[in-house]
């Protein structure tokens, strides 16, 4: 090992924990079965990437992954996951800094069923509008990142048809929690869907877009920004 690895793999060695621990995350709850799915985080202009076919728990700091934007490796030994050029094109058109990819039941349940996740949930707005469902195309291929890119416009996720979902955001907690909110709003739709004589209730792009305008102040701010503060 070069000592110029050596010093880049002492640079990445948190955000390469964080991803590991964010990918741990994925198998211990529920989203992705053995190895598939993938997760990555962008740091400068270098993408950290879980490798291929490796199951979580086996991963060390000394498997580090990263590669430039372009693909090129620049760190590590192990074939970075297929999906790379999925991960590479969020980065390439959109300021997303972490992606997740999943293959988490009730979301790739939904992709074999709608062109686009119907609107069962205020929380459709944290994803920056209604989820479309990317065309099938092969794992791994240019062709699916392309699909996906256009799935993605104007989104944080999306759903892959027959195959799962990917979302992304400016850390890898957010990322992980669109991923989580995503399935979590698949399983409800799919529930409410089955309810035999019942069809669920839906809300507008209206409605969507209010609760995006809202979402915008949610959760905790300094207290002098606190309404009555
Ligand atoms: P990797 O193990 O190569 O990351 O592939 C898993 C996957 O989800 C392919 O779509
Ligand atoms: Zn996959």
């Amino acid at each position: 090992m070069t000592e110029m690895a050596d010093r880049l793999r002492d640079a990445l060695a948190e955000p390469w924990r964080d991803l590991v621990a964010t990918a741990r995350r994925t198998a211990a709850e529920g989203l992705v079965v053995g190895t598939s799915g993938n997760v990555s985080v962008r740091v400068d202009d270098l993408v950290l990437v879980t490798p291929s076919g490796v199951p979580y728990d086996r991963l060390t700091p000394d498997d580090a992954l990263a590669v430039r934007l372009d693909g090129r490796r620049v760190l590590g030994t192990l074939a970075p996951t297929s999906e790379l050029p999925m991960h590479l094109a969020v980065y390439r058109t959109s300021a997303a800094r972490a992606v997740v990819h999943t293959h988490a039941v009730h979301a790739t349940a939904v992709s074999t069923l709608v062109p686009e996740l119907p609107l069962v949930h205020y929380m459709t707005a944290a994803l920056g509008g209604p989820v479309r469902v990317a065309p099938y195309e092969t794992y791994g291929t240019d062709a699916l990142a392309e699909r996906m890119v256009e799935a993605l416009e104007g989104r944080s996720g999306c759903l892959l048809r027959n195959h799962g979902a990917v979302t992304h955001g400016t850390t890898l907690d957010q990322a992980y929690d669109r991923m989580a909110q995503l399935e979590w709003m698949c399983r409800v739709w799919l529930t409410a869907a089955s309810v035999p004589g019942h069809t669920p209730s839906l809300l507008s792009e209206d409605e969507i877009a209010a609760v995006g305008r809202k979402l915008a102040g949610y959760g905790q701010r300094p207290a002098d920004e606190q309404p009555g503060g």
